[in-house]
């Protein structure tokens, strides 16, 4: 299945819940979801009540869009998270709190995560040193996030930290310097995603 293309404030309405998709806007009037509460062509009246079903699915739906992944992707990091010794909910969070495009648009070198793939994608990347063009690489403890040393990705990113108004999560630590760079301190735990999701419906959901 193709990544969704169409207008990402439509994903919001239909999820019935800001995903912060659009960088600066979504904390501004201007946000659809504020402007507009009910889904497209729809008055949420006429919607009726959620099933158990549509309410499981519906907090998937928020948690694959907020960090722009696609159903087998998702499955894959659902897999992976049963199988782990932890508590899967919590564990399903941290892998795709760790992934290079999250961490990217938290460090605030890209106003949404988006954004930030694009910066992957470009090459404007590297992680510990190397270039890396992978989104869903899964960062560690101890990595060292750099943007590459050549004008065209110091001004992209240069303008995005300028512009951007979020605050850089506890293990992420941004240094300073002529080169941005962002340092992983530790894995994110659940407290850091800062996702209004109902973990334990999507595990139900997913795990039948
Ligand atoms: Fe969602 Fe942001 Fe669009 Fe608001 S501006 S509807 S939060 S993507």
């Amino acid at each position: 299945m193709a990544r969704y293309t169409g207008p990402v404030c439509r994903l919001c309405r239909r999820d019935g819940a800001k995903l912060f998709l659009k960088g600066n806007r979504c904390d501004t009037s201007k946000c659809a979801f504020e402007r507009r509460d009910t889904p497209p062509g729809m008055q949420q009246a006429r919607r009726g009540k959620l099933t158990d079903y549509g309410a499981r699915l519906r907090e998937k739906q928020k948690l694959k869009h907020t960090y722009g992944v696609l159903e087998r992707q998702f499955r894959k990091y659902f897999e992976m998270a049963e199988s782990s010794k932890g508590n899967t909910g919590d564990v399903l969070l941290s892998l795709l709190e760790r992934r290079l495009d999250n961490v990217v648009h938290r460090l605030g070198f890209g106003l949404s995560r988006n954004a930030a793939r694009q910066l992957i994608n470009h090459g404007h990347i590297t992680v510990n040193g190397k270039r890396v063009d992978v989104p869903s690489y899964q960062v560690r403890a101890g990595d060292v996030i750099r943007v590459k040393n050549r004008a065209k990705s110091l001004d992209a990113v240069r303008a995005a930290q300028s512009e951007s108004r979020r605050d850089v999560p506890d293990y992420l630590a941004v240094t300073e310097s002529l080169i941005p760079e962002g340092i992983v301190g530790r894995l994110p735990g659940k407290e850091d995603c800062q996702m209004n999701v109902q973990m334990q419906l999507i595990v139900e959901l997913c795990s039948r």
